[in-house]
């Protein structure tokens, strides 16, 4: 019988990693907290139609990586109605946030999530078909300022402190604005006018966006098609006076706050909602793969799926994206136990539970080890796991005097077991 593995595009996450991926969320959670988001879990499947409507049926999101299924009824009330596992979460906060009539407490929404996302991608480092994103998003009726642009600043301003306190060093904040839908109406014709006598020398994925979708050609990765992108009209040339003005509030605050940035004139992100600022942070470790995160602004989408008018501005962030960019960095080394208690023969066992049970009450972290082992494959055990050993024999039992072996110094200490904890939870030096 053929092995049974981890569906192609999905993986398991293991020890040592997922305390990196705990300390990501952990840090995320710190940090949205001092800035006022609340969390919110969304479902993981949703109707359909929210995705169709809300991303926009020309993405590739929705044209063709979505897991979608006809959902059977199972009783007379029910109908048979076609579900989807979210793709993104922004579309199942919005409505969340319609459903709920969040908009009626006339106070803006902060609300984050953290949670898994799922897209039928072809599988490569940094790409899979179940990946986790950590999002959050501002959302309100423009009485409460959701259009303000000192709410997109804020939010990337959030975002390089998150990125610091994670201790990601070397990232860029690439900005845009693709401007209000009119000017993307007018920038669209512009660029399908551009195109026409070029197009029929671009990939076939071209060919097709600049009949259906001609701003997603700016997100072409195929070098042959470069220069003729890089020649293409700008939007910064066809936004309107606001949309121009919001940008430039929007930047005047982050220089403020010396929050670096460089303008993409070609950024235009993957979803259809996006209006005025668009966003991307990447890291030039991550290679082909190297958006950390993106986002932008998403003035439309509420009334898109059917709700009141709820300008909002999020981002989501790649999360396994983070950890391989923070496990590339080697900034999270597997941590090591304070303390491996190592039993001298299997009678000291029960002494032993009772001495890592007391220590770990004492808030150390303890792994405990197993008496039958001989002396040395207890050492080997505990140096892979620990910083030090402790060990517990019939003498050290009655004397009350515990030996300790410190791995990074290579000392051996003759400890009081009252002052055991104490010691153990001394950092090397
Ligand atoms: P990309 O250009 O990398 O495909 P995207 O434009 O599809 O990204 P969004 O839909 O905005 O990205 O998602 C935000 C973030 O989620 C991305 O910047 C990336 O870090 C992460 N992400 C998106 N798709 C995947 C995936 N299939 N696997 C892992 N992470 C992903
Ligand atoms: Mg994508």
């Amino acid at each position: 019988m053929a092995t049974l593995k981890a569906v192609r595009g999905t993986r398991d996450l293991l020890p040592p990693e997922t305390a990196l991926w705990n300390r990501i969320e952990a840090t995320a959670r710190a940090v949205f907290a001092r800035y006022n988001f609340g969390e919110i879990r969304t479902p993981v499947f949703e109707e359909t139609s929210l995705f169709a409507r809300g991303v926009g049926e020309e993405t590739d999101i929705v044209s063709k990586e979505m897991y979608t299924w006809e959902d059977r009824a199972r009783a007379a009330s029910e109908k048979t109605q076609s579900l989807t596992l979210r793709p993104e979460n922004t579309a199942g906060v919005v409505r969340a946030y319609i459903e709920h009539q969040l908009g009626e407490t006339g106070q803006l929404q902060k609300l984050y999530y953290i949670g898994p996302q799922f897209r039928r991608e072809r599988p490569q480092k940094g790409r899979y078909r179940q990946f986790y994103q950590i999002g959050a998003e501002v959302i309100g009726p423009p009485s409460a300022g959701s259009e303000s642009p000192l709410r997109d600043a804020e939010v990337l301003e959030m975002l390089a402190t998150l990125l610091d306190e994670l201790g990601i060093t070397g990232w860029t904040l690439e900005l845009n604005s693709v401007g209000s839908s009119a000017d993307r109406g007018r920038y669209n014709q512009a660029l399908r006018e551009a195109l026409a006598p070029v197009v029929s020398q671009m990939c076939p994925d071209c060919q097709r966006r600049a009949v259906t979708n001609p701003l997603r050609v700016l997100d072409c990765k195929v070098p042959e098609d470069q220069p003729i992108i890089d020649a293409l009209p700008r939007i910064a040339d066809h936004l309107d006076q606001e949309s121009e003005r919001h940008f430039a509030a929007v930047t005047a605050a982050l220089d403020a706050a010396y929050v670096p940035y460089r303008r993409n004139h070609r950024l235009v992100r993957g979803l259809d909602y996006y209006t005025r600022t668009t966003f991307e942070f990447t890291h030039g470790g991550l290679g082909a793969q190297n958006a950390l995160l993106g986002g932008g602004r998403y003035d439309g989408l509420s009334e898109a799926i059917g709700g009141p008018k709820a300008p909002g501005i999020g981002f989501a962030m790649g999360e396994d994206r983070l950890a391989l960019t923070l496990l590339a960095q080697e900034a999270a080394k597997a941590p090591l136990a304070d303390a491996y208690v190592a039993p001298l023969g299997e009678t000291m066992n029960a002494a032993a539970l009772q001495l890592a049970r007391e220590l770990r009450h004492l808030g150390l972290w303890v792994e405990l080890g197993e008496g039958s082992f001989r002396l040395k494959k207890s050492f080997e055990a505990a140096d892979k796991t620990a910083r030090q050993m402790v060990i517990l024999g019939e003498d050290e039992l009655q004397s009350g005097m515990l030996t300790v072996k410190n791995f990074s110094t290579g000392m051996q200490t003759k400890v009081p077991r009252a002052e055991l904890a104490g010691f153990l939870s001394q950092p090397d030096c």
